[in-house]
This record gives C-alpha cells, structure tokens and sequence, in this order.
C-alpha cells in the first residue's frame, strides 16, 4: 500500500499520528507539504510565521532525509496538489491530522470528500491538542465558556492523556521515485524575499526552529526553569517560562509530548506544584481550542453578543504609536518592541499592551490581533484569539472589562528593577528605576542627566491613563 501522509501544523516525526499510523499500513509513505496561504484566508500565515515556517520546512526535510525519506513540497490549491502527488505515486491513501481551524474545516471535509470520490482511502488524526474538543462537554452537554471547570474536567483525565509516540521506522518506506518537489526558496517566505529588508535578524538569533530544537527548549525549561515557574513566569525581566509557544504552534512539538514530559519530571510536592501550575498554561492552550472550534466566529465577532455595539475609536496614528512601541508608556513599548524585534512577547506584557490598546486607546481589539498576527512566531487563531478577546472583556471567561490594567503599576511590580525596560527601551536605560515606568515624573535634572529629552528622545504618554480608565468605563456604560 502506498499512502501519502499530507503534514500541515505537525511538522514533527515524533508523536505524530498520521505518520506512526501511515508506517503501520503502508510498504511506501509519502510525506507531502502544500504551500497554499490563499486557503487560509483570511487568517493566511504573518511574515514572522512564514520566517518560521521556512525553517521548520527546511528542517523537517533534512531530518526525513536522514530517517531514509524525504519530504515533497508543493504549492497549492491543496487538493489539486494531492490528487498530483496521488496520481503520480500510485497511492492508495492519503492520511493527516486535523487542523482544527474555522477557515479549514469546509476545506478539508472538500478534499476528503474528493478524494474519496478518487477512491482514495482517507484517514484523519487528532494530534494538535490532548482531546477532542466534541469529547470534553460540561454536565449538562455543550462546550464550557470558563476555564475552572475545563480544567477541573481536564485534571481528571490527566492519566487518560496517552503516551506520545515514537519516531516511526521509515527506513525502507521510499517510493521507487520521489515525485518532483519544489524548492523552497521559491515560496517567498523570507523577508528579504517578501519586501526586500531582513527584519528578522533578531528573530533568527533568538530562535532556531525544528523538532530537535523544541526538545531542547523543553529540556532545558525542566531543568532551569520549571522547578520556579509558579513565580517567574510572570517576570519579562526573566526567563522563567518556557517559550515553547512557537514550536507547540508549528507542531514541531505536541501537547502530549509537554504533558508526559513534564510528569515524568515531577519527583516530589513542590515540584508536583510547579508543574501543575505550567500544565494549566497547556490547558489554557487546549481551552481556547476548545473555544475556537465551538465559537469559530470569534476571531472577528466578539464572543458576547453586546459587545458588537461598543463605541470603538478610529485612529490610525493611534495604532500606529502602539505598534512601533511609542506610546510613552515604557513597560507597554518594551513589549511592542520585544515582539517586533523577536517575535515573541512575554504573556504578561501582552496582556498589559492588549489592555492599554483596548481600554486606554478604545482601539478594537481585532486591530490588535491583526498586527500580533503578522508579528509573532507563535502566531495561533486560537490562543491569540482567546487573549485579544480577554483582554478586551468580550470573550470567554474574560476578565470583567472594568478591571483596567495601569501600565504604570504593572511595570513597577513586574519588572521591579526595570531590566525589561532598559533592554527593549534603550533611551530610558540611565534613568533611576524609581521613575522607569513614568518617566514623567521625573525631576527635569534626573532626566536630563539620563540624556532624555521627553517629546524628543522619547516620547510623553500619549494619554493620561487616569482619565483614558474614566473614558474606557464611560464607554463601557454604553453597552452594559
Ligand atoms: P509558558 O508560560 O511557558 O506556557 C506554556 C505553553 O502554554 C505556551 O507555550 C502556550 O502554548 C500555552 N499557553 C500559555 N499561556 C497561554 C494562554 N494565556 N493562552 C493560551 N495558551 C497559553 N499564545 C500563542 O501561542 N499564540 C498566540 O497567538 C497568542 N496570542 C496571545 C495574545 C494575547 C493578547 C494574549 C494575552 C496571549 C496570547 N497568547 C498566545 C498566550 C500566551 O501569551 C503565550 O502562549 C505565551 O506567552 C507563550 O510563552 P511561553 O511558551 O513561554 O509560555
């Protein structure tokens, strides 16, 4: 039997379903990726996913060629690009793992359809999440819309999560000839090849894409961090979480693979405690899965129906300063300039920038998503969905609008010495810590010692937070 194996967000040979399950039917298995961004729309991938992509690609390829196989790419429309590689082949069967997405699901159900009809065999996997987001119900049916009781109902299953598989056999599975593959270098998915200027030159020194690299990351989370997680990994100013987000996003590693990872690791009660505080954060993952397949309209419609009315502002320069991390307000664009520089942002700083845009700048929270979209490595509709709309106070178990974070205070308690600052606001590096996060409240000599001139070298707030909180709670009055 010669069975294509179709990867998508899975781009692993260990633990992956589709793959093991393939090894196990088939004398040949063909793996195949399809480039086709025009059926994602309109959530195609951003330009730091596309960076990621290509070197998760190039890895994955090397890596199968190593185990005696390859991997074939080839650009869209997807099903045109099977039926291909099928015909070609001479294959009996086409696997994959579901991908779970709004956009997707007409799409797939389609090429399964057709291919069916080609009298192909189609089989499909669950391997981007622990369960099945139709498998975890509340007690009265239906998907739950709070995270306690998803994750009271989870934590009982945790023994019921199954082990991760293998890296399967593939010496010997080769087809007599390998189908013609397309290089991919002709996909654009760099940025000189997208707009001509390397912006990721931070990116590709923070990361290094692929599955060996996610193992390590992990590796080394257990060993130097985790055991300090329930504290540090609210600290920007530390490494104290994981960063596994980019890898679990790409499927370079699987969720079943963190969770028995991470209970192998446990060994007494403070670490039993540790970890069960960095499961949570997997299950907050699954959770808004769980959402996005129940509710596949919320990354555009607010979750809370009242919250269509709300009287959003324009203002195009307004988003713009937030983006480009100059809004005045250092701990707000620190992370602006974390994520546009490395693509990635610490969770708690994006809850502090999603809060400062929705509430201190009443900008829609889908404008938000949009540039965390092309921006971050770990770019996910579900989890960035799910944080968009919490922050904004429309989603699921958001937190209640009225509760308006201070970028101020969160800077001073957060990154109490102010290294996340100085790092990513460089300008504000020689002032005191005790004026960091307000540079406004500086006396003029203290900031003139530090070289900063406000209005020139960096910027004043662009609004009084006291009053924006006022004005974000007046407008809230208007739908409640
Ligand atoms: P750790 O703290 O080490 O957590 C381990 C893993 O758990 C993460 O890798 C991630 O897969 C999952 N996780 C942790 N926190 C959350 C959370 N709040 N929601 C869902 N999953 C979580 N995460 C993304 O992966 N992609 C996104 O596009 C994304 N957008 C976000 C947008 C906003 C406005 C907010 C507030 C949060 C967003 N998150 C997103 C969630 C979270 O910020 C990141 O998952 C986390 O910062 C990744 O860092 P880490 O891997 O070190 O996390």
């Amino acid at each position: 039997m010669i069975i294509l194996v179709w990867l998508r967000h899975d781009l692993r040979l260990a633990d992956h379903p589709a793959l093991w399950q393939a090894v196990q039917d088939g004398a040949v298995v063909v793996p195949v990726f399809v480039w086709a961004p025009e059926e994602e729309d309109p959530w195609a991938p951003g330009g730091a996913h596309r960076w990621w992509l290509h070197h998760s690609l190039t890895d994955l390829k090397a890596r199968l060629q190593a185990h005696g196989s390859d991997l074939v790419l080839r650009s869209g429309p997807s099903l045109e690009a099977l039926r291909e590689v099928a015909a070609t082949t001479g294959a009996d069967a086409v696997y994959w793992n579901a991908r779970l997405l709004p956009a997707l699901r007409a799409r797939d159900a389609e090429i399964r359809a057709a291919l069916d009809a080609d009298g192909l065999t189609v089989k499909t996997f669950t391997g981007r999440i622990l369960h099945d987001p139709d498998a975890v119900q509340t007690g009265s049916g239906g998907p739950y819309k709070v995270f306690t009781p998803f994750w009271k109902k989870l934590g009982k299953l945790d023994y019921e999560v199954d082990a991760p598989l293998d890296v399967p056999i593939l010496t010997g599975t080769a087809p007599v000839a390998w189908p013609a593959s397309e290089a991919i270098g002709g996909w654009a998915l760099t940025p000189e090849a997208q707009d001509g200027v390397d912006w990721a030159t931070e990116i590709a020194a923070r990361w290094t894409p692929g599955e060996e690299a996610a193992q390590a990351r992990l590796q080394a989370f257990m060993d130097e961090a985790l055991i300090d997680y329930a504290d540090d990994r609210n600290r920007p100013d530390r490494p104290g979480s994981s960063s596994l987000s980019p890898y679990l996003h790409h499927g370079e590693i699987s969720p079943r693979q963190v969770w028995h990872a991470v209970q192998g690791w446990i060994q007494n009660g403070a670490m039993k405690d540790a970890a069960e505080v960095f499961l949570s954060e997997i299950v907050w993952r699954e959770f808004s899965y769980h959402l996005l397949w129940h509710f596949p309209e919320t990354p555009t419609e607010p979750l809370k129906d009242k919250y269509a009315a709300f009287p959003w502002a324009d203002d195009a320069e307004g988003l713009r300063r937030w983006q480009r991390g100059q809004t005045g307000y250092p701990i707000v664009d620190a992370g602006m300039r974390q994520l546009y520089a490395t693509g990635w942002m610490h969770n708690r700083v994006r809850m502090i920038v999603a809060s400062f845009l929705t509430k201190d700048l009443l900008l829609p929270w889908q404008r938000g998503a949009e540039w965390f979209w092309d921006c971050l490595v770990d770019a996910d509709l579900a989890s960035n969905t799910m944080g968009w709309q919490w922050a904004a106070g429309s989603g699921a178990d958001a937190q209640p609008f009225f509760r308006i974070f201070n970028p101020v205070s969160q800077g001073e308690r957060y990154d109490p010495q102010g290294d996340y600052v100085r790092r990513w606001v460089p300008e504000l590096r020689d002032l005191p810590t005790k004026y960091l996060h307000a540079p406004w409240d500086a006396p003029a000599q203290q900031l003139r010692q530090a070289g900063i001139a406000l209005g020139e070298t960096y910027p004043h707030p662009m609004v009084n937070h006291k009053a924006a909180r006022q004005a974000a709670l007046d407008a809230y009055e208007t739908i409640k």
